[in-house]
């Protein structure tokens, strides 16, 4: 690496911060952006700084967003009336993907964690409540993982939501314990969500 003039051992350092990325690698990405039109290389770089810059929590669903709402919490043909709860974004689009439900979502941005010192207020579930109230939501449906976290937040929720007037469902058994949402089958997942039961 210190064959290389610094402004590309520089460019090395940067790209083997990511993750999964080794100083191998690093290298070789490094030279090929290097043999690359400067074009590519903009439009990489500013690909990079953009969503800096423009990615924001929707303020709705909490979902990643380029505006105020998402795409999907802005989308008429989305049912209001069913609320899907997933931890984190990536299982938003894991359910997405399945093409099992039409409703909209509410992004937690994480599970209970008593161990980490991560309680209910740390998570969106203050939020979850004022929108049950504010949109008519008529079913919670909880998408959590399937992990002890997962299901503690799930525990969580519905007893907190047993005082409102929604139904609160449960994803189904199809996910296997200790499942992480975004790692699951779309089969699976499309069962899951349509075989949910009432918690
Ligand atoms: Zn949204």
């Amino acid at each position: 690496m210190s064959y290389y003039p610094a402004s590309i051992q520089n460019l090395i350092k940067n790209i083997a911060k990511l993750p999964g990325i080794g100083e191998k690698t690093a290298e070789r990405l490094a030279l090929h952006l290097l043999r690359g039109s400067r074009q590519e290389a903009e439009q990489l770089a500013n690909s990079i700084l953009n969503i800096k810059d423009k990615v924001r929590f929707c303020s709705r669903c909490f979902a990643l967003s380029d505006g105020d709402l998402c795409g999907l919490c802005g989308d008429p043909a989305r049912d209001p009336s069913y609320l899907c709860v997933v931890e984190q974004p990536a299982d938003m689009v894991a359910v997405e993907k399945s093409g099992a439900f039409r409703g909209l979502y509410h992004i937690l941005s994480g599970t209970l964690s008593p161990m980490n010192g991560i309680g209910p207020e740390d998570i969106r579930i203050r939020e979850l409540i004022a929108r049950i109230g504010q949109d008519q939501v008529k079913e919670v449906v909880l998408a959590t993982s399937t992990n002890v976290e997962g299901e503690a937040t799930a525990s969580y929720i519905a007893q907190v939501l047993e005082k409102h007037p929604v139904k609160v469902t449960r994803i189904a058994s199809g996910v296997p314990m200790g499942g992480d949402l975004k790692y699951v089958d779309q089969v699976t997942l499309k069962r899951a969500l349509e075989t949910r039961h009432a918690v």
